[in-house]
């Protein structure tokens, strides 16, 4: 399997005034595979939107590394960033938010292709509109209308249009669909996993959701207050999640078949999701973690790679750790 995209120990801190830094992102490294989905999930607050901001180049100022197709996109010179914009693209959450409501859908879509040059002649960039939108289910007949002519599933398709204009190799979708209504979530889940058998896309599919994430994704990372605490198979991860907060999360989807009892327990997590101005000394799950010990207050846990490509996290996987009974509480 080739690697698309290297994301080493990725570091976004803003600096709010005087000493008060919010560490969003605090060191996070995984790979995507080339035409895989990778899903980052995690409750809102924990970083990954701005993750994702992140390696598609928002900020300027970042540390840690991140390699797509071998080259370092922080150190591209002006023209190299230009034609690595075509290549990797993003879906928004919000579709009508990210619409120009003053722009017919055909200027939405044709805007990225203007600013890039591609289809100079007015009509062959029509007929490139046309089939954008016949790509994402739509009808060429919508190329003159306005976004807020549109349901929320439509506006995520002139979405999901836009961003294939340039044909990009690599796509982040940033909750692309928590704002939509339950009905037509499924169908755009079937509409992204279409294009990408077609055009054989990447993902980075970024959801607060761990059953959303679970539908779509190949390989899944876990994020809390700006760090990754999980990485795993979308499968493992069902099967043996093994932080204490994955499992929280995983406690919390309910199983889709009426007919089975659900005999698990709930996992309810204390407390709210601390500041990451102020993260928890340790490891950062600490303060509501179920089963947290004392060292968990004084060193941060390694990350760990227990075999099955399965990572993580936690002081509960230390070498020579015998697990408590404690352990069994969670376990789900
Ligand atoms: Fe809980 Fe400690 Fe593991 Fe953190 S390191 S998740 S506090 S057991
Ligand atoms: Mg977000």
């Amino acid at each position: 399997k080739e690697v698309l995209l290297k994301v080493t120990n990725l570091k976004k801190h803003f600096h709010l005034g005087k000493n008060e830094i919010l560490k969003a992102v605090d060191g996070i490294s995984f790979h995507i595979y080339k035409g895989e989905t990778f899903g980052i999930v995690g409750e809102s607050g924990c970083g990954k939107s701005t993750a994702g901001r992140t390696i598609i180049g928002l900020y300027d100022r970042t540390d840690g590394e991140v390699i797509f197709n071998g080259k370092n996109v922080h150190t591209l010179t002006k023209k190299e960033r230009f034609s690595f914009h075509r290549q990797m693209q993003m879906i928004f959450q919000d579709p009508y938010a990210s619409l120009n409501p003053r722009s017919t859908v055909s200027e939405i879509i044709s805007e990225p292709m203007e600013v890039h040059g591609l289809f100079p002649n007015k009509q062959e960039r029509l007929q490139r509109v046309y089939q954008l939108l016949e790509d994402v289910g739509l009808h060429k007949d919508h190329a003159n209308r306005y976004p807020h002519e549109f349901s929320g599933g439509q506006r995520q398709r002139i979405g999901i249009a836009r961003a294939l204009a340039l044909d990009p190799e690599f796509i982040i979708a940033d909750e692309p669909i928590s704002a939509l209504d339950v009905s037509v979530q499924a169908q755009v889940v079937n509409l992204l996993k279409r294009l990408q058998r077609e055009k054989g896309l990447t993902y980075l599919f970024i959801a607060h959701d761990l059953s959303m994430v679970k539908q779509i994704s190949d390989r899944i990372g876990v994020m809390y207050l700006g760090q990754m605490v999980e990485l795993t198979s979308s499968s493992e991860l069902y099967r043996n999640p093994m932080h204490p907060y994955t499992q929280a999360l995983l406690s919390a989807i309910p199983i889709p078949d009426p007919d089975v009892e659900d005999q698990r327990e709930r996992i309810i997590l204390k407390g709210e999701l601390p500041s990451p101005i102020n993260p928890p000394s340790g490891c950062v799950f600490r303060t509501r973690c179920p089963v947290a010990m004392d060292i968990c207050a004084t060193k941060k846990p390694d990350w760990k790679e227990m075999g099955n490509n399965h990572y993580v996290a936690c002081h509960l996987y230390e070498k020579n750790k015998t697990w408590g009974s404690d352990y069994s509480q969670v376990a789900v």
